[in-house]
């Protein structure tokens, strides 16, 4: 049993600190908000009083919104880097820019503890299930101990690099994920026009070339995959906010590397106007709507 701290207990965070109690480690949570801090208390966690008492741990899961708050928690006199205690493993689950995730993974270094970048696909679905996939970036020594808390929460766990290998691996397979919802979303608003009824393409598409995760298990219209969100008017999730976050972080990495994403760079702008449209908290399959017109 281990004592872990988790910081960040959100959409995602909540149900992956949950797993960790049920596998019987002692988890305090901290967040700004008290529901999941609550919601943790309740199932055998415990509720911390600060970011700083949950970093008072062996390990320290952190699962924030972007960059912004990782440096706020991490970096910086009040930050949790400065009081924990050497020889930490830390483990930054949420999904941020690179260059965020390398300076938090050198300061977490230069301080002599552990650090990894483990970003994680999967969605909600995949918190609560305990089946994520962790794309895993840092020092093979962080790795290794990491591991068997990430096989708690994750089914798939994979080692991609050094610092920020990670975060690198997250933005290419949410680019993916960006482009091919909008994808999806386009072939039913067509299907829909065409007259074709919308289980009948989800019958032959999900068994066909088109098939791919945001038709077969995120379908953005209700009935053909009862989970997805499209089936509770859109609530998140993963909210469009968070998506347009990732494919501006993925053309950010694309400019800075000299990569050429013209579809990234479309999803991008169609997800831009989306939330600028009021619906930054919906769910990112709810697209189709604003495609729909
Ligand atoms: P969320 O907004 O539901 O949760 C983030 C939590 O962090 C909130 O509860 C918030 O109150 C808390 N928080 C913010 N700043 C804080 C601070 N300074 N101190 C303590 N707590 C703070 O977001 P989420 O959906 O759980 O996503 C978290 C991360 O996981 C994001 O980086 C996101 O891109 C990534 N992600 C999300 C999904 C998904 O399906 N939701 C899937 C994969 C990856």
């Amino acid at each position: 049993m281990a004592n872990i701290g988790f910081i960040g207990l959100g959409n995602m965070g909540l149900p992956m600190a949950l797993n960790l109690v049920k596998a019987g480690h002692a988890v305090a949570g901290s967040d700004m908000m008290p529901k999941g801090m609550e919601a943790l208390a309740a199932s055998g966690g415990k509720a911390a009083k600060s970011v700083i008492e949950a970093a008072e741990a062996d390990i320290v899961v952190t699962m924030l919104p972007a960059g912004q708050q990782v440096r706020e928690v991490y970096l910086g006199a009040g930050g949790i880097l400065a009081k924990a205690k050497k020889g930490t493993l830390f483990i930054d689950s949420s999904t941020i820019d690179l260059a965020t995730a390398r300076a938090v993974g050198a300061e977490a270094e230069r301080r002599g503890m552990l650090m990894i970048d483990a970003p994680v696909s999967g969605g909600v679905g995949g918190a609560q299930g305990g089946t994520l996939t962790f794309m895993v970036g840092g020092p093979d020594a962080a790795f290794e101990q990491a591991k068997p808390i990430l096989e708690k929460m994750g089914k798939t766990i994979v080692h991609a690099g050094g610092a920020g290998a990670g975060q690198a691996a997250k933005i290419c397979n949410n680019m993916i994920l960006g482009i091919s919802m909008i994808a999806v979303s386009e072939a039913f608003v067509l299907a829909e026009k065409l007259g074709l009824d919308k289980q009948k393409l989800f019958d032959i598409s999900s068994k066909s070339s088109g098939q791919c995760w945001s038709m077969t298990s995120y379908c953005p219209v209700p009935g053909p995959v009862p989970a997805s969100p499209a089936n509770r008017d859109y609530q998140a999730g993963f909210t469009a906010a968070m998506m347009l976050k990732d494919l501006k972080l993925a053309q950010e990495a694309a400019k800075s590397a000299g990569a050429n994403t013209p579809l990234g760079a479309e999803a991008a702008g169609i997800y831009d106007r989306y939330v600028g449209a009021g619906e930054g908290g919906r769910d990112f399959s709810g697209i189709i709507r604003f495609i729909r017109g």
